[in-house]
Parts: structure tokens; sequence; C-alpha cells
């Protein structure tokens, strides 16, 4: 009996054993991959936030806007790509002060602003330096829950440009005024003294009449020109570009200003040589054609000559030419002539019915063409305008 209890009782304890043993071996499983689990949502978190803030750090970067985030003691935080651009500086401002990295006094004077205040809008900056850069600051205190001012975010808008386009239009708008003016006023003195009885002399008559004629023409020349410039640059006039030949266009400028050039003893000639092509609008391409020239003819010398011709560069662009041989433009004058209302001489302009507008015309066609436009002058010796254009083959 005996035997059989204690073998009986060894099977128990080995059974008992064996199942203490697997079930070790299940809980050290389980723990193992509760462990490499609990590692890869560690390594899957840490992966998103380093995701998140490479997002973050895209966006800030990409933005147009200079972005400065200072912390609770006003250091920097972070400084966006933009910002650094604004400010030109290429140093790490992390960890700094305003005062030590931008050196703005307005800047550190805005961040106590915000401690009153919270949220600063629209105050204007103006970098010091050559640029004169001028920047719109939107700044606002970052709050924690319980009210308490944990940081400052800054934004700044660069308005350098919108203002000068502000300021090139406001001049626009004043030279026009007083082109427009000067005519008018004219014409409303010769109508006065006309009425005050200068019409009972015929012959003063007819020539106060040709005066006012001649203001008349000047402000539709001049209104002309205002709508071909509007329409240029709002886009309106779109471009009908095909291979062009250049030397029948030369002729035909050439036959609708005869007579003009004849008033003033001036010959045309037409030295564009045959079968040269250009990629372009044939009636943009008259209208630059027919300004170089009138302007030859009415700034060049009586009697003189007005020579158009034409070459094609090696690097495939077709080079125009007006050349005349009038007294020239001084060499401070050369690029300006083709700003709006630019004259050299502003009487003989007006004389002439010039609007100022002409060449500011001609090099806005030739640009939109992908063409350069300049002068070259040697004083007392004349004037040649150039202007390319993209080559055409003949087809
Ligand atoms: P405008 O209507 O006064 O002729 P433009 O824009 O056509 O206006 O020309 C600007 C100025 O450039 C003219 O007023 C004139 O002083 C100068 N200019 C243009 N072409 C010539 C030229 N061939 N010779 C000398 N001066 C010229």
């Amino acid at each position: 009996m005996w035997p059989f209890l204690v073998s009986g009782l060894a099977l128990a304890l080995i059974l008992l054993h064996l199942w203490w043993l697997r079930r070790h071996r299940q809980a050290r499983r389980t723990i193992l991959k509760l462990k490499a689990d609990r590692r890869d949502s560690e390594e899957r978190r840490r992966q998103m936030e380093s995701q998140a803030r490479a997002q973050e750090e895209a966006l800030f970067n990409s933005m147009i806007e200079g972005v400065l985030i200072l912390d609770g003691n006003g250091r920097i935080q972070l400084a966006n790509r933009a910002l650094e651009k604004l400010f030109a500086t290429t140093t790490d401002l992390r960890g700094k002060t305003l005062m030590e990295t931008l050196r703005i006094h307005t800047l550190p004077e805005l961040v106590n602003r915000l401690a009153k205040e919270g949220t600063v809008d629209g105050l204007e900056l103006e970098l010091p330096g050559l640029d004169k850069r001028l920047l719109q600051v939107n700044a606002t205190a970052v709050l924690d829950s319980k009210g308490q001012r944990q940081g400052s975010i800054l934004v700044f808008h660069d308005l350098t440009r919108l203002k000068q386009l502000e300021n090139t239009r406001q001049e626009f708008v004043a030279n026009v005024s007083h082109e427009l003016r000067t005519p008018l006023s004219l014409i409303k003195g010769y109508v006065e003294t006309l009425l005050e009885g200068a019409r009972e002399d015929p012959a003063v008559a007819v020539r106060f009449l040709q005066t006012i004629d001649k203001h008349a023409d000047r402000l539709t020349y001049l209104i002309e020109d205002l709508l071909t410039i509007s329409r240029l640059e709002s886009g309106q006039i779109v471009l009908n570009l095909h291979p062009v030949e250049l030397r029948p266009i030369a002729g035909r400028v050439i036959d609708d200003l005869q007579a003009r050039a004849a008033e003033r003893s001036v010959t045309l000639f037409n030295r564009v040589p045959e079968g040269l092509m250009a990629h372009a609008d044939a009636d943009r391409l008259q209208q630059v054609l027919f300004n170089l020239v009138d302007n030859a003819i009415k700034y060049g010398r009586t009697p003189g000559q007005v020579t158009l011709g034409g070459v094609r560069t090696e690097d495939h662009l077709i080079e125009m030419t007006v050349q005349d041989d009038g007294p020239g433009i001084p060499q401070e004058s050369l690029t300006r002539v083709f700003e709006r209302f630019y004259r050299v001489d502003k009487a003989r302009s007006r004389e002439q019915g010039g609007t100022g507008l002409g060449l500011s015309i001609v090099k806005h066609i030739v640009q939109s063409h992908r063409g350069e436009v300049w002068a070259e002058s040697e004083p007392g010796k004349g004037t040649t305008f150039h202007f390319t254009l993209p080559e055409a083959r003949k087809v």
C-alpha cells in the first residue's frame, strides 16, 4: 500500500511542478510581449511627435510672415525663416533676448505693452538700413489656464512693396492730374480771352483757336496713351503672336510718319533686311516702331535722318534699331526716359505734343514679348534705340 501512495504522491508533485513551469513560461511570455508592445507604442509616439514637429517647422518656414515666439522671460523660442530674412540675420536666435539679437528698441517695448494689453495689432515699424523696410507687427500674449503669461507670439508683415506701390500710384495720379490740368487751363484761358473780345480781330481769333485745337489734341493723345498703358498693365491686351516679317512693318511705319517727317525735313530710311522674322504681335510691334520713329523725328535734327535697322543675333534674337542724328540724350537720362512722364526737355516735349508716356508704352510692349529695350547716345551725334524680340523661322 505505502509504495503506491508514495509513487502516487511523487507523480502528483511532478505534475504540479510541470503545470507550474508552464504557467511561469506563459507569464514570462506575456510580460515580454507587454514590454515589446510598450516599446513599440513608445517608438510610434516618438515618431508621431517628430513628424508633428517637422510639419510645424515646415508650416512656420513656408509662411510669408515672419513669426517670433518668446518664452515667459522674453527669450526667443522660435523664429521662422521669413523672420530671419526680414531682419537679415543668419545667426541662431533661439535662447537670446530681442535686444541681444534684433536690436530694435520698439520690440521690447511692444512685449512690455503686451503684458498690460494682451494684444497689439497693426504696429508699424521701420527697419533701419539702406532699403528701409516697413513692417507691420501683430502680437499676442500666450496665457496658461490660470491667466499667467507663458510667452508671446509676434507676427511681422512686410509692407515695403505695398507702400512702394501705393506711392507709385499716388505719384501717377498726381502726374496725370498735372498733365491734364495744363492743357485744360490753357484752353480755358484762350476761350476766356476770345469771349472777352479777342474774337473781334479775326487774325487773333484764328491763332487762338489753333492753339486751343493743339491743346485739345494733346489731351486726346494723353488719354489715348493712358488707356493703352492701363490696358497693357491690366492684361486686357493679349498679344497675338505670329511669325512677322519686320521689313514691311518698318515700311508701314515710315509711310504713316512720312508727312510728319517732311514737315521737319527729316528723311526716313528702311534698312531692315528682307526676310528678317520675329515671333511677335504685328500691331503692337508697329506701335513700338511708330513711337520710336515719331520721337526720332520730334527730337532729332532738322533737316535730319532717321534709320530703321535690324539684325539677327547669335542667341536667336532679333535686334531692331531706330537711329537719329539729333542732339542726343544725356547719359544720366538714358534709362530714365522709359519712366512714365519723364522728359529730358519738358518744354520741347509739350511743344511737340508729347505725352511723356511713349517710351513707357514701348518698354511695356517689348517686355511683354520677353525682349529688352535700351538707348545709346552720344551727345551731339544722335540717339539709337535698340530692342530685342524672339526670332521666328520663315514660314
Ligand atoms: P514724349 O511724349 O515726351 O515724347 P516719351 O516717353 O516718348 O515721351 O519720351 C520721353 C523723353 O525722352 C522725351 O520727352 C525726350 O526728352 C526723350 N527722347 C525720346 N526719344 C528721343 C530721341 N530720339 N532723341 C532725344 N530725346 C529723346
